[in-house]
């Protein structure tokens, strides 16, 4: 038997699956700490390759790519969770550790898998009926009321891949529309207002979670987080225990994310969880010690997990597509924190960069 590698020891590195600007931060914090980070994804000069070590520039799957990661670094994570959970698999069939592990990945990758493991933790969701054919979305119609959302089961973010139905009429339509894959049909959650809770797991076990964050979305897309969010203190004690309850039953490593509906009387629904640090945790950046994606080095490492108390109060704003194009005067801005992801082109609605505002905590 060998003994623990764990806590890494300043010097390793440590592989991350993905080179966008989660992984450009992660990689930042990572070099913060000491340790050297190794890149693969399949695009070249990508936002976290210019921050980091070495850069592996091939397939998430391409077999000699994943043993050059394994041979290099003494332990792997993603900041993509579209990457197959079969990759992750064979890493640690490889010999080298990842967290979070395969298993949660897989859990969140899957929006069935994913809400039926909340049911089973009894943690509450929205209603929902996996589809496999038109015919299944007019049955799911009959049950969960409409309109509904239908969603792909795999591969959606920032409102992709899905579309609402509200007539048997419609059904059709949207099953050709989002290319007949696997999907789900979720009943309408009825929320006041959407949350995140982002915590952390360190392999200890213990479990650190940041302030709930409220979210508002503009295209579907994350534009503006507001931390710690004003809340009743049961709806921030119910967020903090569904992070620990999904957190320990995935015996999850690292920071994940936890999208969450807010109900009228304060109840709350997941909507999901991401397997990675979130954009609605970028505020911890600026208003804590230690930010989302030094807690994540620090729990993926076997560090001890730094504090979550925020030392202010935060208002982040992402910068899409042409926003960026205000970074002068967001710079000269006073207390203006700006973060630019060195994307090389700018796309409408691609997140450029993002630039968070503190104002004393109330
Ligand atoms: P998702 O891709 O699941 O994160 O969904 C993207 C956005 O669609 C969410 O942030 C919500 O604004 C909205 N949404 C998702 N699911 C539902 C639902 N079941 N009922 C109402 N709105 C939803």
């Amino acid at each position: 038997m060998t003994s623990s590698p764990f806590p890494l020891a300043p010097g390793a590195t440590i592989g991350i699956l993905g080179g966008g600007q989660l992984g450009r931060m992660l990689a930042l914090a990572a070099a913060r700490l000491g340790f050297d980070i190794v890149v693969l994804t399949p695009e070249p000069d990508s936002p976290a390759s210019r921050v980091a070590a070495h850069t592996v520039v091939a397939a998430y799957d391409d077999p000699v790519a994943l043993a050059e990661l394994a041979q290099r670094c003494a332990v792997v994570t993603f900041e993509f969770e579209n990457v197959p959970a079969e990759v992750v698999a064979s890493l640690h069939d490889l010999g080298v550790l990842t967290a979070p592990s395969d298993i949660a990945l897989a859990t969140a990758q899957d929006r069935v898998i994913e809400k039926t493991f909340f049911r089973d933790q009894g943690i509450a969701t929205v209603d929902f009926v996996a589809i496999d054919t038109a015919e299944d979305i007019v049955a799911g119609l009959a049950r969960l009321g409409a309109p509904a959302l239908l969603k792909t089961r795999r591969e959606g973010y920032d409102g992709k891949g899905q579309a609402w139905v509200s007539t048997p009429k419609e059904a059709a339509a949207a099953f050709d529309r989002l290319a007949s894959k696997p999907m789900i049909l979720e009943a309408r959650a009825p929320f006041v207002r959407e949350l995140s809770i982002i915590a952390a797991r360190a392999r200890d076990g213990t479990v650190a979670a940041y302030p709930l964050t409220e979210n508002s979305h503009r295209g579907g897309v994350l534009h503006l987080s507001v931390a710690p969010a004003k809340a009743q203190a049961r709806t921030h004690e119910a967020a903090r225990a569904v992070a620990r309850t999904t957190l320990e039953r995935l015996d999850y490593v690292g920071v994940a994310g936890i999208e969450l509906f807010e109900l009228a009387n304060g109840d709350l629904l997941v909507n999901e969880l991401a397997p990675r640090v979130h954009n609605s945790g970028h505020w911890t950046l600026d208003a804590c010690e230690v930010d989302q994606f030094e807690q994540h080095i620090r729990a993926i490492a076997g560090w001890p997990l730094g504090p979550t108390e925020p030392f202010a109060q935060a208002r982040m704003e992402n910068l899409l597509g042409a926003d960026v194009e205000d970074w002068t005067a967001l710079a000269a801005e006073p207390g203006a924190r700006l973060w630019l992801y060195g994307k090389r082109e700018t796309v409408t609605g691609r997140k450029m960069g993002h630039v968070t505002r503190l104002s004393p905590l109330p």
